[in-house]
């Protein structure tokens, strides 16, 4: 049986493209969120070797240094022809200056050094919800495309380069609403991001009254 949150929340995460994603998928919950940002938290060192473990290690984090229930995203894109990479180091190849035009570009002169033709890619979203109790909540979502020029300037990190499958647009193309792409009803997302949280909702969330 899963925890329902209530009350006050920790979005534990620095990336402004995240936090926005975040926001605007709790908006119909009435829960109050504020970011780890916001707090002044230090940003915990990602020491894991999986998704789950890199989300876990910021929720549990923030969730010991405020005594609120954080959540954390621990999330990446993985391409195939690159044996999954860059996958959890996918903020690391934007190097300290988050300079994501030039981790597009990693990726794509790597793709060409190894002559791949495989363009199939997907991001990965694992969302940890975790109590000052050590509680913790896990759930992840994906999503499968291909990869493509860079188009578009909506979004954020490598949005302009992911195109979903059954779409034509990429990422970097789309509103927000329709990346994530949540129907409620049906229980279902678009973005990697969006069907984890949706899941989430399901087991630990109320909708607002
Ligand atoms: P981390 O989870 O903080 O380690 O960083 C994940 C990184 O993966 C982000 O900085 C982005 O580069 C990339 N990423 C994760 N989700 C998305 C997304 O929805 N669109 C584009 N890039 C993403």
């Amino acid at each position: 049986m899963s925890r329902r949150l209530t009350g006050r929340v920790v979005i534990a995460t620095h990336n402004a493209g995240k936090l926005t994603e975040m926001r605007e998928l709790l908006a119909p919950f009435g829960i109050e969120a504020v970011s780890a940002g916001e707090l002044g938290l230090l940003e915990p060192e990602e020491t894991g070797t999986m998704f789950a473990e890199n989300a876990a290690i910021k929720a549990l984090a923030a969730t010991q240094a405020t005594g609120l229930p954080a959540f954390a995203d621990d999330s990446g894109l993985c391409v195939d022809a690159l044996d999954g990479a860059p996958g959890i180091f996918s903020a690391r190849w934007a190097g300290p200056t988050k300079d994501f035009a030039s981790a597009m570009a990693r990726i794509a002169s790597e793709m060409d050094r190894r002559g791949a033709q495989d363009r199939r890619a997907h991001f990965v979203s694992a969302l940890v919800l975790a109590w000052p109790d050590g509680h913790t909540e896990l759930f992840e979502g994906r999503v499968f495309g291909d990869l493509v020029e860079p188009r578009g300037s909506a979004g954020f990190g490598y949005d302009p380069i992911f195109r979903p499958d059954g779409h034509d647009r990429t990422f970097g193309e789309m509103t927000a609403e329709e990346k994530h792409g949540v129907d409620w009803q049906r229980g279902q997302g678009l973005s990697h991001r969006a069907r984890a949280f949706v899941d989430l909702s399901r087991a630990c969330l109320a909708p607002s009254a």
